[in-house]
């Protein structure tokens, strides 16, 4: 009979023979209480044997793996220079080796009680006897087998390396053979082992080889697990026929070829002719892509990625107007008020293109366009009186496309027709309150919006049950903005930078350090760096003060006059670092920016070069030795300005894990996969998913399917798993 791996998951540990309670309780702490925990408690690394060479037989200077019986353990003695020693000797029957530990005198202890040992290293001599310094030592008690599993627990707990071993292959040995959701004629094709050799190879290895055919397997396996609920859900999605379906006029043709969408009928069309620049052909291709979507009789459900300043918000707009062309409503939340209102306000100029009426925006209703589009903005700063106002109309449908923050999810926001949802800075918002917005109707489009690209192989993890686009250029005449390190001690640059740009009539901005802990700890940073900089620096130069504690009607003011240039210079805390667009803005400076992480120097440096002016970023940090990871994310911060690029640098320094964050809850399941090293292995699977669902795109007629299903919702909590169950 072949087990699964649900079965597995439901026997526990102590139905092994000789497992001891004090030996189950320290598997448990490893993380380790069934079964399949066991099987997928992974070789940290391998000895391997067939390298293994006798003492006689090697030559000095060669790196060599010698495995022999310990001979003596002397006591740890100090050296001249007072470092602790410890000697070894060890026989391998043909010769005996001294290993010479230094400032490890735990080694003594260590190796005490222990047989046999694997030590690696370079083969030196020292007084006419062969030696080793510090060679990494492996215990392999008494195990035998050309290539030994070393698992991670050894050294941790009272477990040695062949009790673990010994567990292990107990488990194989009564589970004999594991059912395998993969056929026969698959495995050949795509030369991969099955589930059962895959399992006994990357514990019981006959060669190195086989180890890592092995480990393909078995990441596919994690990966195919952590595909399917997203290609899956992505699958219901469209076969739900539930949705609502937009039209655009004579649009076939210009959505399906090539050209320009100048010829477009309709707001959309009308909007793209009013833009004072050409689109640039990812804008064209995104949003060629938005509207098809839309024509299809289910939700679209899409990421725009693009990179700071390559003109997301446009792509934005033809989604929220190809909504309400439609006679539906639409809206876009963003994450802050500025951010909001320059949203709004820039739409109001487009309505305003756009309208046969004239603009007109009265006192006690300043927040609506009398033209044909009837946009509102909703946010947090409201009277009561005014909010209700907007509210009845979004619920009566006066109002077809609103502009908001937090305040849109909010449970008096009830619309008449809402068909289509853009999320800015997606980054920005939690699950909870995305999907709170999406609750607002029945189906609606989404349009999800990220700040900073991430790599390839994230989105697809994180992002796999959405379809998405690249905005992969930024529009003509950009340059890169000019970015130097600079420490304290050069700061006068800076400043002189600053000065000479203001004078030329463009705008500085200046980011105070950021501190998470407390906000009021950023504030009165930022009072201390306005106090120096006016008393030194910058004296007599309008400055304005921006923080998160200001009220939101004040803050607007503040950047409102920084945007006319009643300010020449921004000191603020990093309540600018998402979105806002002042083509003025010239010069960025970032102090203490080594506390900040990759993805949010490059949105802050994003903030200037909005136009075809030279522009110019400075990462101030203190005269001081900064550790590593700092040093790299400047480095490549002034090495770069791809932000594409950038990500993945960023997603090698942090890890992967950072990312998943918490959308897997359940235990861990990516033991053996990596990425992004395993992307082709990730692209050959959902590959391989994508052709099943084909056939059987509810995974019911297939036993296959039944399977998979099952063995999903053993890695995963319900959370993730509720709808696969679902029909
Ligand atoms: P982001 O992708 O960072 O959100 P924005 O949408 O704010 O970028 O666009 C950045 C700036 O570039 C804006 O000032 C916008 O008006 C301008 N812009 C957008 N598309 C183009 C284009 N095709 N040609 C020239 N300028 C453009
Ligand atoms: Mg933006």
């Amino acid at each position: 009979m072949s087990r699964t791996l649900s079965q597995l998951a439901s026997i526990k540990v102590d139905a092994l023979s000789g497992l001891t309670p004090s030996k189950a309780k320290s598997l448990n702490e490893l993380g380790i209480e069934s079964v399949l925990d066991l099987l997928t408690f992974y070789p940290r690394r391998y000895v391997d044997r067939s390298r293994q060479i006798l003492l006689r037989d090697a030559k000095l200077g060669q790196d060599i793996l010698v495995v022999g019986d310990i001979v003596k353990i002397s006591d740890p003695r100090r050296t001249n220079s007072k470092k602790a020693v410890v000697d070894v000797l060890i026989s391998d029957g043909s010769s005996r080796l001294f290993c010479t530990f230094f400032n490890q005198p735990w080694r003594k202890k260590q190796l005490e009680n222990e047989s046999q040992v694997a030590v690696f290293g370079k083969l030196t001599s020292f007084g006419g006897k062969l030696n080793m310094v510090n060679p990494v030592v492996d215990l392999i008690g008494n195990q035998t087998g050309k290539i030994i599993a070393l698992y991670p627990s050894s050294e941790k707990s009272n477990l040695t390396n062949l009790m673990v071993s010994n567990l292990i292959a107990e488990a194989l040995d009564r589970s004999k053979e594991f059912l395998d959701p993969l056929n026969a004629k698959y495995l050949l094709k795509n030369n991969l082992l099955t589930r059962t050799d895959a399992l006994r190879n990357i514990h019981f290895p006959e060669t190195i080889d086989m180890v890592k055919k092995a480990r393909e397997r078995l990441a596919f396996d994690e990966l195919m697990r952590m595909q399917l609920p997203l290609l899956l859900k992505k699958r219901r999605i469209q076969n739900s026929n539930r949705g609502y379906r937009c039209e655009f006029e004579s649009s076939d043709n210009i959505l399906k070829s090539k050209g320009s969408l100048k010829d477009l009928k309709g707001t959309v069309g009308n909007f793209i002719r009013s833009l004072p620049f050409d689109l640039t052909e990812s804008q064209i291709r995104v949003i060629k892509e938005i509207l098809v979507d839309m024509s299809k009789p289910y939700p679209m459900h899409r990421l725009v990625q693009g990179d700071v300043g390559s003109g997301k918000t446009v792509v934005a707009v033809c989604c929220l107007i190809a909504a309400t062309q439609n006679g539906y409503q639409s809206a876009l939340m963003a994450p802050t008020e500025v951010l909001a209102e320059q949203h709004y306000l820039n739409l109001l100029n487009m309505a305003n293109n756009l309208s046969t009426k004239s603009l007109k925006t009265t006192e006690s209703e300043m927040f609506f366009a009398d033209s044909d589009l009837k946009i509102a903005l909703l946010t947090g700063k409201l009277t009561k009186k005014h909010r209700d106002l907007v509210l009845e109309k979004i619920k009566s449908g006066d109002i077809d496309l609103v502009i908001g923050t937090h305040s849109l999810i909010f449970e008096g926001v009830i619309f008449k027709n809402l068909a289509a949802i853009v999320i800015d800075e997606q980054h920005r918002f939690g699950v909870e309150q995305r999907s709170l917005l999406l609750s607002k109707s029945n189906h609606p489009h989404t349009l999800t919006m990220t700040a900073t690209p991430i790599p390839r192989s994230a989105a697809m993890t994180v992002f796999g049950d959405l379809d998405q686009s690249i905005l992969s250029e930024l529009p003509k005449g950009r340059t890169d903005v000019k970015t130097f390190w600079v420490t304290d001690s050069d700061q006068a640059q800076v400043w002189k930078k600053v000065i000479d740009e203001t004078e030329k009539g463009n705008r500085a901005y200046v980011v105070c350090p950021l501190i998470e802990e407390s906000e009021k700890i950023s504030v009165a940073s930022v009072n201390q760096a306005v106090e120096e900089l006016l008393d030194g620096p910058l004296k007599g130069i309008k400055v304005g003060v921006l923080h998160g504690q200001l009220p939101a009607s004040e803050k607007l003011q503040i950047f409102d006059d920084f945007l006319k240039g009643v300010f020449k210079v921004l000191i603020s805390t990093t309540v600018i670092e998402v979105g806002v667009d002042v083509k003025d803005a010239t010069v960025m400076v970032i102090m203490d920016a080594d506390r900040f992480g990759i993805a949010q120097l490059h949105q802050l440096r994003g903030r200037v070069g909005r136009s075809d002016k030279e522009s110019y970023c400075y990462l101030l940090t203190k005269d001081r030795l900064l550790n590593d990871t700092a040093v790299s994310r400047l480095k490549a911060l002034v090495d770069s300005n791809d932000g594409f690029k950038l990500s993945e640098i960023d997603f090698a320094l942090r890890g992967f894990g950072t990312l998943m964050g918490t959308k897997q809850k359940g235990r861990s399941d990516l033991k053996l996969a990596k990425l992004p090293q395993d992307e082709k292995l990730l692209i050959r699977v959902k590959a391989f998913l994508e052709d099943i669902l084909l056939n059987d795109p509810e995974l019911k007629d297939s036993d296959f399917g039944v399977f998979l299903k099952n063995e999903v919702a053993v890695f995963y909590t319900d959370e993730d798993t509720d709808f696969l169950f679902k029909s």
